[in-house]
């Protein structure tokens, strides 16, 4: 089922807006091997959301708000204490807890062998702005990002922002995470690449990763003009996102609250449900 677009232009959206580096941290170490085999999922992972429009009216307003978060420099430093040696990289995925099915509650993106695909634990990863960004935008990243580290270990942490929005998955630095909020026109254009139909898509997302070993290189997130990360339906687009970077798929059937359902709905916000969290530490550094 599709609902109307809800977005109207003008409407409240400024953008580009404010937001901007706060914190130019240390380089952090980088892997020095050279992937030869890498592979990109984007076609499984995307965010098509719809918004109901009665829920919008009575919803939106009421729902404004834009969290309060840790900052760069504590996250930096929460980063680099995460950090641990991967001892045997290749990892297959454990058993899932009674009551959770994968494929229904959860998916995990699996490279050759059924490694899971995921990320070193022995380098900070750097989530980056792209270009410019609208209001709320940083503190939905770093709220999301705190959110992904509390569930999974992951050493991630918010970096300087990159002048120009990255459309390329090739274009992201080795090791990061970049997320570009594009004006519409714009992010269609980038949907224009691809054999499904993305164009009312309110993100897209996929790691980049070896696929021999399943290890993420880099990823790279888009978001719509349509997701406005002021909301709270917003701030649970970038969220889910956020965790297709970090090589989770989607929970197309979960009776449960997942972050990682396909389509927003009414009322969705930043919870974790149990197969977004079963995924989280199965891809994590815990
Ligand atoms: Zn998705």
């Amino acid at each position: 089922m599709t609902y109307p677009n809800p977005y109207e232009p003008g409407d409240d959206n400024p953008h580009p807006s404010g937001y901007g580096p706060v914190f130019e941290e240390p380089k952090p170490r980088r892997s020095r091997g050279i992937d030869l085999l890498l592979w990109l999922v984007l076609a499984a992972c995307v965010a098509v959301f719809a918004l109901s429009p009665m829920g919008l009216g009575i919803l939106l307003p009421a729902e404004r708000s834009i969290p309060d978060v840790a900052d760069e420099r504590v996250q930096y430093d929460r980063a680099i204490e995460l950090v641990q040696p991967d001892g045997d990289f290749k990892r297959t995925a454990p058993p899932p807890p009674a009551g959770l099915i994968e494929d229904v509650d959860y998916a995990l993106y699996l490279a050759d062998d059924d490694f899971i695909v995921h990320w070193s634990c022995a380098d900070p990863i750097a989530v980056r702005i792209a270009g410019s960004a609208p209001t709320g935008a940083r503190e939905a990243v770093l709220n999301a990002i705190d959110l992904v580290v509390e569930a999974s270990g992951l050493p991630l942490y918010l970096a300087g922002s990159l002048p120009q929005p990255i459309d390329d998955p090739e274009d992201v630095p080795h090791g990061e995470i970049a997320i570009s909020f594009l004006l519409q026109d714009d992010f269609e254009n980038a949907m224009n690449g691809y054999d499904d139909d993305y164009s009312d898509a309110l993100g897209v997302a996929g790691p980049h990763y070896n696929a021999s070993s399943g290890r993420i290189r880099s990823a790279h997130i888009l978001m719509s003009e349509h997701s406005d990360p002021r909301m709270r339906s917003g701030q649970h687009t970038v969220l889910h996102e956020l965790l297709h970077a970090v090589g989770i798929g989607h929970a197309d059937q979960s009776a449960h609250k997942e972050v990682m359902r396909p389509r927003l709905s009414l009322h969705d916000n930043t919870n974790f449900g149990p197969g977004d969290r079963f995924a989280l530490a199965a891809v994590g550094c815990y």
